[in-house]
């Protein structure tokens, strides 16, 4: 008979791994669930969807299910997983066997916050909760803002705002935007332009929790200012959903544990995406790298991995990238790797700026504003890890990561 692979979370790992088991495996039947009611989406797609109107729910072809034979059910939550008996459990109480099971749920929004659970008080992690707050604006109910955070989605969240008419003030408890992925310089420039879109950013300014009674209606500071706004919103971080995973036995720390082919501690139980811990491609640190390329990546090597074939030649998973892109700020800046290193370059590239970190002579991070046409082979080269040593010039040259002059690169 036939295996049972139930994939539970419809965001990119899931739909990556769906698509690439049926590559080689066209008779398992399928079984996809979604907590959210739609067909499956894209994540970073839902800014350019609520400022354009782009039609989000076909980041895949809409009969994609049909095409792939998966049995899709969207509104299906799962409560708890057995791996025992190789069965999990919905929300209506109905129980699903499976053969092999994919743990794809993504992450939700992370903030430590007192108040944060009041009405009133918003996210964007899904686009449940962004249609809830974009319904807010359209409606005409919400003129003014206060977003905690100035992380990356907090800066998407704060730039579609501004676009659609809302005065947005942004506190952010350190000392620069987006302190995880930019470095000091690239993070100065963002600010401005943020500042320029017409984004109030407070930076060293600590929320201290969400106010009202019964319904939020300020943020309230640790110098104890109160900022009151029609829309409050919580950009504070991101958490792997592994709630419904408690008493199953599966191993998890901040996210789910796996090995090198992304199998779970229970067996016949793989995860990939914004749920699991995996270790870092370069420093080999073992955290929840939550951006879409490693989603993507991860889906696929669970999608080569799942059923009987992953029972033979299991392919191993190379280790997480860290990457990230503003797009919405009106010159588009991207950051990847580390943002040090024993030696950096910068120069001023075609109207914007290259920052490139070193150590030991190899490629270890990058930081791009304004064109980023070098983004591809600097990838290839952080992700190589070979000495640059005779290089190390041309990396920024205007022209670096086109044509000949990237051959030259990645073949010395
Ligand atoms: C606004 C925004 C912008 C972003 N922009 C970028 C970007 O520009 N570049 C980038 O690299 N990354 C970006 N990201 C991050 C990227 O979206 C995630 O890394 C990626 O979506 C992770 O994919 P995933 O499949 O692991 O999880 P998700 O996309 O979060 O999907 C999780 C799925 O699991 C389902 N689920 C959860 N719990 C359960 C349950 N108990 N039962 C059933 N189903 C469940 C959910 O309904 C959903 O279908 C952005 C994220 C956001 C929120």
């Amino acid at each position: 008979m036939a295996d049972t692979i139930v994939i539970i979370g419809a965001g990119p790992a899931g739909v990556v791994a769906v698509e690439t088991l049926r590559e080689h495996d066209r008779q398992s039947r399928v079984v996809m669930l979604s907590a959210e009611p739609f067909p499956p989406y894209s994540p970073p797609a839902m800014v350019d969807h609520f400022i354009t109107g782009s039609n989000l729910h076909f980041w895949r072809a809409p009969n994609w299910a049909e095409q792939l034979q998966v049995d899709y059910r969207p509104g299906a939550q799962v409560t708890s997983v057995n791996p025992t008996s190789h069965q999990l459990r919905l929300a209506d109480d109905s129980l699903l066997a499976y053969d092999y099971l994919v743990i794809a749920t993504g992450s939700r929004l992370y903030a430590p916050l007192p108040g944060v659970d009041l009405p009133g008080v918003y996210n964007f992690k899904s686009l449940s909760a962004a249609q809830a707050l974009i319904g807010k604006v359209k409606r005409g109910e919400a003129r003014t803002a206060v977003i905690v955070g100035a992380g990356f989605i907090g800066m998407e969240i704060a730039l579609l705002l501004r676009e659609l008419g809302v005065q947005v003030i942004q506190v952010e408890m350190l000392d620069q935007v987006m302190p995880a992925m930019l470095d000091p310089f690239t993070a100065t420039f963002a600010l401005q332009l943020m500042r320029q879109r017409g984004v109030e950013v407070r930076l060293n300014t600590k929320a201290k929790c969400f106010v009202g009674e019964g319904q939020a209606i300020g943020v309230e500071l640790e110098t104890g200012e109160i900022l009151y706004a029609d829309l409050l919103i919580a950009a504070t971080g991101v958490r792997p959903n592994i709630d419904f995973l408690e008493g199953s036995g599966i191993a998890c720390r901040w996210g789910i544990s796996v090995d090198h082919y992304l199998r779970t501690s229970a067996p016949d139980v793989y995860a990939a995406g914004d749920v699991v811990e995996t270790p870092d491609r370069l420093t080999g640190e073992v955290f929840v790298h939550a951006i879409l390329p490693n989603a993507i990546e991860q889906g696929r090597v669970v999608g080569l991995n799942l059923g009987k074939r992953g029972l033979g030649c299991p392919t191993s998973y190379e280790g997480a990238e860290r990457m990230n892109s503003l797009k919405h700020l009106g010159l588009p800046i991207l950051a990847a790797g580390l943002k040090q290193g024993d030696e950096m370059l910068r120069a001023r590239v075609n109207g914007g700026w290259r920052t490139l970190y070193l150590q030991d002579d190899r490629l270890v991070g990058f930081q791009l504003i304004g064109g980023l046409r070098a983004a591809g082979a600097l990838r290839t080269l952080l992700n190589r890890q070979e000495t640059l040593r005779r290089l190390k010039d041309r990396l920024l040259e205007p022209n670096f990561g086109q044509g000949a002059l990237v051959w030259s690169a990645l073949c010395f």
